[in-house]
């Protein structure tokens, strides 16, 4: 029941994931409706219902464009988990503000990277031309599109795909 279902607005576009309970509560009170099984069913005394992967809200909800929250799970994801100076993969990385903070640098997608521990213990709290380190990438603000807001869900959810593109 915790498996994660895709919720739809009317029109089609991914908007939220919700756990499986949440997403047949909504189906039997009328405001979703089942999109994609593929997930076998769930059996109560009384009842079959078939277990939903994606659902679809009957009636639209209208909603701001979503942006992705500046926090450090999400540089790090925006960065694939790689020092953006050396290109180590880690797990355990640090928030290197690319103009350092007392130099005026803002916390914004475009002043922040992950760093490795030693990457950012070199720059120290100078600018990165000060110490002869290049940045891999410029740092940008994520796009908020459905992939890259729910497609880390897709390894345990493959049919999610054909929903997602496109958005
Ligand atoms: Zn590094």
């Amino acid at each position: 029941m915790d498996r994660l279902v895709l919720v739809l607005n009317a029109n089609y576009e991914p908007i939220n994931v919700c756990n499986t309970r949440r997403a047949i509560g909504m189906i039997l009170a009328e405001r979703a409706s089942l999109v994609k099984n593929g997930r076998g069913v769930i059996h109560t005394i009384s009842r079959v219902y078939p277990r939903p992967s994606v659902i679809r809200l009957d009636k639209m909800v209208s909603r701001p464009r979503p942006r992705i929250l500046l926090n450090r799970r999400e540089i790090f994801r925006r960065d694939n988990y790689t020092c953006q100076y050396c290109g180590k993969h880690s797990m355990t990385l640090t928030i290197d503000h690319v103009i350092p903070r007392h130099k005026g640098g803002e916390h914004i997608w475009t002043n922040v990277v992950a760093a490795c521990a030693g990457c950012n213990h070199r720059k120290g709290g100078k600018t990165a031309e000060e110490v002869g380190m290049r940045l891999l990438r410029v740092p940008k603000e994520p796009p908020a599109s459905a992939m890259y807001l729910f497609g880390h869900h897709m390894d345990e959810n493959q049919e999610w795909q054909e929903f997602l593109s496109g958005w």
